[in-house]
């Protein structure tokens, strides 16, 4: 975060773009303080556009009022990029800086989204993971998430036992269904995030999915050599049934390196590139440290996809299995700009291209990935907004956790924290 706004309090931070707004900056902490009797320059700096309407640079280009010890300071927010407001305070020929402000301007369609971060690929004890579901939801409120789906290795049930662990406590983290498919003689993995039912629980009839698969691989075009044509028509028919739940079909890790080669095999994850049955794509996957080639794969893959024209919708995931293991928890989520943060309004988002993937590897700068629009705001919302929001989602993650231990009083002190994050949203982000 740059340290002026940790020393003022900034409101707005995120604007409209072409048009005026006004900023008001207030001290905090008494390190500075606003002379109402004082003259200040407020200078503006489109980072990235030159600007048309308000002359590019040397010279005050908004505005400055001190009043009641706050300055509101009114500028014109050109295109969609970030902008720094640098206040100076005036000392005869001297200019002395007194803040440097960061402020983002957007276009409709993007104001229109709040960003929301999540996780929708992890594990708990009821697979091969370490915790139990209620404790990794409270930690991943207390890391900053907003949304988050546990998906079990076979197994539905630990999602929706996470959501019932929290059933009449005023959370702000929503939890939602999911499960990590495993079709039978299919090495694929998918992530089945959000689907109001099981699709692992479909593989018990051995009959009726082989039937139905069969049915499948009568419809679909021959696959190319290499492709094995069952486990084609398998994980499209996996893919299909996650959209009929209702949820996003995510194509899981394809570039993950075991048993002496990648899996699934480059012919397939090729071949499902170009039919797309999938809904998204992990473009960040939940890598340990020594396995980070899979992930730089993954990114390169991702840009010949587009350059081919197939610009494929990503999450990035962790795929902890363990928050407590200092690995992978944390490590990687996806931000989404969606109009809410329900389900379908997620899905929808995700769908629609607004969504980038982030890696936040342990002592490295978080790099996010997408496409170039999106990556920009991601990056300022990592360094000025989600911080402010990661310090609220602790507090809530800490009751949680208190709550999933038996701690009685934990619920009410959650229902008095409840909107806080969306009310902290709603005044960094000004529509
Ligand atoms: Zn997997
Ligand atoms: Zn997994």
């Amino acid at each position: 975060m740059q340290p002026s706004h940790r020393h003022f309090r900034v409101r707005p931070i995120i604007v409209p773009a072409n048009a005026e707004a006004e900023i008001v900056i207030e001290p905090l902490h008494g390190h500075v303080r606003l002379d109402p009797a004082v003259s200040y320059e407020v200078r503006g700096y489109p980072c990235e556009e030159f600007a048309q309407r308000t002359g590019w640079p040397e010279r005050p280009l908004a505005s400055a009022t001190v009043v009641d010890g706050s300055m509101r300071v009114r500028c014109w927010f050109e295109g969609e990029q970030e902008h720094v407001l640098l206040v100076e305070r005036l000392e005869g020929e001297r200019r002395v800086t007194v803040a440097d402000i960061r402020v983002y301007s957007l276009e409709p369609d993007l104001l229109a989204r709040r960003p929301y971060k999540g996780d929708l690929h992890i594990h708990t004890n009821r697979s091969d993971g370490r915790e139990s579901p209620a404790y990794v939801a409270g930690r991943a409120r207390e890391i900053g998430l907003d949304f988050q789906a546990i998906t079990d290795h076979r197994r539905y049930e630990p999602s929706l036992e996470a959501i019932a662990a929290y059933e009449g406590v005023e959370i702000d983290l929503r939890l939602f269904p999911g499960e990590e498919v495993h079709p039978p003689r299919n090495p694929i993995h998918i992530i089945n995030f959000g689907g109001s039912f099981s699709v692992n629980a479909l593989f018990q009839d051995a009959d009726a999915y082989a039937a139905a698969v069969r049915q499948v691989a009568d419809e679909l075009p021959e696959p190319p050599a290499g492709v094995d044509p069952y486990q084609y028509a398998s994980s499209t028919w996996c893919f299909r049934k996650i959209r009929e739940a209702g949820g996003l079909g995510i194509f899981c890790h394809p570039y993950w390196f075991t048993d002496h080669r990648y899996t699934p095999s480059g012919a397939l994850t090729s071949h499902l590139f170009r039919e797309r049955p999938f809904d998204a794509y992990e473009v960040i996957g939940g890598y340990h440290l020594h396995e980070a080639d899979s992930n730089t794969l993954q990114v390169a893959r991702y840009h010949d996809e587009r350059a081919e024209g197939r610009t494929h919708p990503i999450v990035g995931v962790s795929d902890a299995h363990g928050c407590d293991r200092n690995e992978l928890f944390g490590w990687y989520y996806t931000i989404v700009f969606a109009a809410d943060g329900g389900l379908p309004g997620l899905i929808d988002a995700v769908k629609g291209l607004y969504s980038t993937a982030v890696e936040a590897l342990p002592g490295q700068v978080a790099r996010a990935f997408g496409p170039f629009r999106l990556v920009k705001y991601s990056l300022f919302l990592m360094r000025e907004y989600f911080p402010r929001l990661d310090e609220l989602c602790a507090e809530e993650g800490r009751l949680m956790l208190a709550h999933a231990a038996g701690d009685a009083s934990a619920a009410q002190a959650l229902a008095r924290l409840s909107g806080r994050t969306s009310r902290l949203s709603a005044e960094l982000i000004r529509r």
